[in-house]
């Protein structure tokens, strides 16, 4: 038992192949292969996929440059630099610039009335809290009503005195002159895979390329002026720069580090990140509140800024690509499988009636092999005034005279075997000479009574078992046992003796004369004459009328016959051996 699983390891399994000769398919395949090669090689060179990748780390600086002056009403004319419109903090990777400014001069810590937006009107000094806050309160409530204005009354607070009353940022901006501001952003970055340093300040830029380098006319420019942005983002800057927003400045890195084609160049593009339409959104544009605070004899005064201006985020991605031969087997071994593509298309092609019919079908024969279960048992039956071989399943209702047929297939001539019974029948090629001569045996006539609705030939005997109810016809005529060739090729002695001899060339005359042998000799002489080569997974069906010639000529001394029984195909040498 080892041994056998042993040998079960050592084997290997391979597919059988169908090669057609054909110059059409044989080229359509070569022109399918060409092509997919072709696809393969571009993809593979479009998206570098011989090569390994690595993500850009990197780190970014900016630098706001520009003056511009403004006129504020109750301050007067003001420049603004940089420190002025960068704002207060500078973020990770981004920088701010005002753009827009309501200033609320000279607040002292007081008592004042409360803006009416932001508190609430009053009558009496009932109507006011003392000590109540609210949300929107820009201080604590003392519990008095005082005049706002002529008109409106409100709640006097606690807070830094006046308190700020315009809400809406002045239009148009007042710093809208920072279109003109210029901004030098320094990006250092890093493929840690492959230890790839680079900076969008490129090594062949000097000092007075950047000071005379504008985007118009170099991409690779690094300083931007801050109007083209906002246009390049699809915006307008003076829209903008009334209630701010923010704006993305987008640095891809898409670099070749492979010797031969080196490119690593930064490529800038701009997009608006916030939500531009104003008056569908609650909370428009960015705005934020700072302080400068002085001391006025001895009193200390703030001036309150609410500032709205455009954030610029710097976003950095991209990747840096080196070949890799890792790389390359892999992208290989991906793209084999598209070459199954040409056999899909081909056998699509014969499959379908675009190519030729007669083809198609010779190729489906060689290259499918249909195998029957075998307790799907398909009977063959072969008519004598029929020339097709019909295929049927036993039927455990039906006769088998009156199944109707699964397929019906031209037959195959057993052309080896035809030749041999023919030469048997040469006179002077007798083999046993002992043997009576050629038999003038005339079957007898049945009593008519017998005769079996199935029947057409009027020789079949009534049988119990369905499967045995077969005749030679399909319809009314002559039987085939009264044909002299049904005595020649399946009845006569010699010729059974000596196919059994040619089955087994030392066996005794004695065996070669078992009337059994014979018999089943004889069954099996008669189905190479009538179905020739069956097909493949059928057994044939012997009609009633021949087996009882077969056993009348050859009968068993006791009478008894196994009768038909439908199993798998049995061979040649099982027929000489023993039962059918
Ligand atoms: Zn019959
Ligand atoms: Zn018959």
């Amino acid at each position: 038992m080892a041994r056998c699983g042993l040998l079960g390891l050592c084997r290997y399994e391979t597919n059988k192949l169908v090669r057609i000769q054909s110059v059409r398919l044989g080229s359509l395949k070569w022109i399918l292969n060409a092509t997919i090669l072709l696809f393969i090689c571009i993809m593979m060179l479009w998206n570098r996929e011989y090569q390994e990748f690595d993500l850009v780390v990197s780190s970014v600086t900016a630098k706001v440059k520009g003056v511009a002056q403004t006129h504020l009403t109750g301050i007067g004319d003001l420049v603004w630099d940089v420190v002025d419109y960068s704002g207060p903090s500078q973020e990770k990777n981004s920088f701010f610039v005002v753009t827009n400014v309501i200033v609320t001069k000279n607040q002292k810590q007081g008592k004042c009335p409360e803006a009416p937006r932001n508190g609430r009107l009053c009558r009496t000094d009932k109507d006011c809290e003392k000590g109540a806050w609210g949300q929107q309160n820009h201080g604590i409530q003392t519990g008095s009503c005082v005049k706002f204005d002529v008109l409106k009354k409100t709640c006097e607070i606690f807070a830094w005195c006046p308190v700020e009353t315009k809400t809406n940022p002045p239009r148009p901006a007042l710093l809208a002159a920072a279109e003109n501001f210029t901004v030098l952003i320094k990006n250092n970055i890093r493929f840690p895979a492959f230890n790839y340093f680079r900076r969008n300040i490129l090594p062949e830029m000097n000092d007075a390329y950047l000071k005379s380098c504008n985007r118009a006319n170099d991409s690779l420019c690094p300083i931007f002026r801050l109007g083209d942005m906002v246009r390049d983002a699809g915006e307008k800057f003076s829209e903008m720069a009334i209630e701010g927003g923010v704006i993305g400045i987008l640095i891809k890195w898409d670099c070749n580090l492979d010797r031969l084609m080196q490119r690593c160049l930064p490529r800038y593009s701009f997009r608006r990140l916030d939500e531009k339409e104003s008056n569908r959104t609650l909370y428009p544009g960015i705005n934020f509140r700072y302080a400068k605070y002085n001391t006025v004899s001895g009193v200390e005064e703030r001036t309150l800024y609410k500032v709205f201006g455009i954030r610029f985020d710097v976003m950095v991605f991209g990747q840096a690509g080196k070949f890799s031969f890792i790389q390359l087997v892999i992208y290989i071994g991906s793209t084999l499988s598209y070459y199954a593509l040409t056999s899909i298309v081909l056998d699509w092609l014969i499959g379908t009636s675009c190519y030729s019919a007669e083809v198609g079908q010779n190729y489906s024969e060689k290259k499918v092999e249909s195998v029957q279960d075998k307790q799907k048992c398909v009977l063959c039956v072969s008519y004598v005034d029929e020339n097709n071989i019909r295929l049927l399943k036993k039927s455990l209702k039906k006769s088998l005279q009156d199944v109707k047929p699964m397929s019906v297939q031209p037959r195959k001539e057993d052309t080896g075997h035809l030749r041999a019974a023919l030469s048997l029948l040469q006179p002077g090629v007798d083999v046993d000479h002992d043997a009576q001569p050629l038999l003038n045996h005339k079957p007898e006539p049945k009593p008519k009574v017998e005769r079996p609705s199935w029947c057409k030939c009027d020789c079949c005997a009534p049988s119990s078992l369905l499967q045995e109810e077969l005749c030679c016809r399909q319809s009314d005529g002559a039987c085939i046992t009264s044909s002299p060739l049904f005595e020649r090729l399946v009845l006569h002695r010699p010729l059974l003796e000596a196919v059994l001899l040619y089955h087994d060339p030392l066996s005794a005359p004695a065996d070669r004369g078992r009337t059994a042998a014979l018999r089943h000799c004889a069954y099996r002489q008669y189905m190479s004459w009538r179905f020739g080569d069956p097909p493949v997974d059928t057994q044939p069906a012997i009609p009633s009328c021949c087996v009882w010639r077969v056993r009348e000529e050859y009968p068993s001394p006791d009478g008894q016959y196994s009768g038909f029984k439908p199993t798998r195909m049995v061979s040649m040498q099982a027929c000489a051996n023993g039962e059918v």
